[in-house]
């Protein structure tokens, strides 16, 4: 391709409006450009990232015998009703009406569609098993788009959906995706690790997240330093260290602590620590109220308090329902004499004597112990595990946490949708059973920006050469002459070799083309220019390590050929 002849409109400045690196090099380097919130045009180099990207998932899907199809991206009101989600599934859907006041929505993903067709086209325990894709545009009317593309409201997900007569064999289509998964992570070229997930609003009993290791990803994801056990934070179990509970001590007694709402100043103003006071958390769990004990030092985890009390939604009380609940203002609370459900976090049941709210303006209530004094506690993994916690899995290991961006996620649905929609097959004995389906998405265009947060520098960004826009750029440095001669000859070969190549033909100061050769990620750069030719050279530099080498002119096609074969280069 040739770069005068290209829409790539670089800027030089920083994009006020981009908080993250991988937007602000998307917008510089002319790969996107915004239309309205969260939602964007892919330029002619961005697009060609992504269908890079597209083209692995594709090829590994189909390798691994997922057949490709393709699903309205507008789907009926009424389908979403059967399988219960026209109700929950929340703002993030975008509802409408067409001219005949029929509601309709946009799809942010297909469950529903995709176990219509199957109910309706797969009768028999002969069709399975039985995996079916695409690659489509989702829209999810995010209440907060940002970071430009990584969190969109429009964008391009890969989603497959898994069909088997029973548990065992769904499990097996599960490890195929989950090794069909590993096979794309690795083409792309990323660093990322397979973390076990919660399920969310797909639902289901088991899932993966496929997580690209970034600085600024929105997931806390939890390994170990011994084995390969990986967790999203939000999942993560916490095991405590080998340890018997505490045995009672002294008596509770209330002490005055003017002023103390937080933890920190109750601690400070006793003289204790953080560890030794009960923070109590007043939650209305599907509108009903219940109390949250977690150490002053550790936070609770909502979504694993949520998955525990099984509610579609936890929100913290507000101070006039915490004062009707509990009799005292918000920061006092305590377990003590609470007429409704406590659950109370292991770890407080190591504590002889917690100091903890007394459910009264300006006290506090000394020397309690959770056996002992609130026996209708329930006691329950509550809080988000740290640095250090034991690996729930090994011996010996512990826990590490990364930051991570999700760029896959994979379900084990059970017969959830089946059920709500009744998408049966016959056994081979002629029984009517329900479909055992999984799930499985990748965020194609959310791929592009974890690369990015991946692979920059303060040139621009570095892509691993398989999602590259090109694998190489020719830059010849003058427009007339031998350089120029020998440049358009090196472009032609390359190109008739099936390399994917960018020839700079602008007339353009040799640093300006450098500058923006170096912003648009392209892994090699070819400088044709009239002193190495002088020797029968050229320059070749390797955009990520930064090295340079001269080749002899006749060698230079096939040499970078090589390198470009080798490590996984496309061409589209
Ligand atoms: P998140 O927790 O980031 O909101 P999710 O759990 O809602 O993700 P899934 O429903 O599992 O996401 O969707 C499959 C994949 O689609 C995700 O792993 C992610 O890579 C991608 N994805 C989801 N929401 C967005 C979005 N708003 N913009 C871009 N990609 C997205
Ligand atoms: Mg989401």
């Amino acid at each position: 391709m040739l770069f005068s002849r290209t829409l790539i409109p670089t800027l030089k400045e920083t994009p006020a409006e981009a908080e993250v690196i991988s937007h602000q090099l998307m917008l510089r380097a002319g790969f996107i450009r915004k239309l309205a919130a969260g939602i964007y045009t892919w330029l002619p180099l961005g697009y060609r990232v992504l269908r890079k990207v597209e083209a692995i998932v594709r090829q590994e899907m189909d390798k691994a015998g997922a057949q490709e199809m393709l699903m309205p991206g507008v789907q009926p009101a009424e389908l979403w009703q059967e399988s219960g989600r026209w109700e929950h599934y929340g703002k993030e859907l975008l509802r409408f009406m067409d001219r005949h006041d029929h509601g309709f929505c946009l799809a942010p993903t297909h469950e529903e569609v995709i176990t219509d067709l199957v109910r309706r086209e797969v009768r028999s325990y002969r069709d399975m098993p039985l995996n079916l894709y695409q690659v489509q545009t989702k829209f999810r009317d995010e209440i907060r788009p940002r970071f430009g593309i990584m969190r969109a409201r429009e964008f391009l997900m890969k989603d497959a959906y898994s069909f088997d007569v029973d548990e065992e064999t769904s499990a097996e289509s599960y490890r195929q995706m989950h090794a069909a998964y590993r096979a794309v992570f690795d083409r792309l070229g990323l660093r990322y690790r397979a973390v076990e997930a919660d399920t969310g609003s797909i639902g289901g009993s088991f899932s993966h997240e496929f997580m690209v290791l970034a600085a600024t990803g929105e997931d806390d994801i939890a390994s170990c330093t011994a084995c390969d056990y990986g967790a999203n934070v939000e999942k993560a179990e916490v095991v405590l260290p080998p340890g018997e509970p505490a045995q009672p001590g002294q008596a509770v007694a209330s002490v005055a602590t003017p002023g103390t709402h937080t933890v920190e100043a109750v601690a400070k103003f006793l003289g204790v620590e953080a560890r030794a006071v009960a923070k109590t958390l007043i939650y209305l769990a599907d509108g009903q109220p219940v109390a949250a004990c977690v150490r002053g030092d550790r936070e609770l985890n909502e979504i694993k308090f949520k998955n525990l009390l099984n509610a579609n939604e936890v929100f913290l009380a507000s101070p006039e329902v915490i004062a009707q609940v509990t009799g005292g203002p918000l920061g006092f609370s305590g377990p003590l004499g609470l007429k409704i459900p406590i659950w109370a976090d292991q770890e407080l049941y190591r504590e002889a004597a917690l100091v903890v709210g007394a459910n009264q303006a300006d006290t506090h209530l000394t020397g309690l112990h959770l056996g002992r004094d609130v026996p209708a506690a329930r006691q329950a993994d509550l809080r988000s595990v740290v640095v250090g916690d034991p690996c729930p899995r090994c011996a010996g290991g512990t826990i590490n946490l990364d930051r991570g961006i999700e760029v896959g996620h994979i379900f084990r649905l059970g017969t959830k949708y089946s059920q709500a929609l009744g998408a049966n097959y016959l056994d081979a004995e002629g029984n009517s059973k329900p479909i055992v389906m999984g799930c499985y998405g990748i965020g194609v265009s959310r791929i592009v920006a974890a690369a990015i947060e991946q692979g920059n520098d303060s040139n621009g960004i570095i892509l691993p050469l398989a999602i590259a826009p090109f694998s190489v750029a020719v830059l010849p440095m003058s427009t007339s002459g031998q350089a120029w001669d020998e440049g358009q000859r090196l472009y032609q070969e390359l190109r008739a070799a099936g390399v994917d190549v960018l020839l700079d033909d602008r007339d353009l100061r040799p640093g300006v083309k450098f500058k923006d050769g170096d912003l648009l990620g392209i892994p090699y750069r070819l400088v044709v220019g009239e002193k190495g030719l002088k020797n029968g050279q050229v320059e070749l530099k390797h955009r990520a390590s930064g090295q340079v080498e001269m080749l002899p002119l006749n060698e230079a096609v096939a040499a970078v050929t090589r390198l470009v074969r080798e490590g996984g280069g496309q061409s589209l």
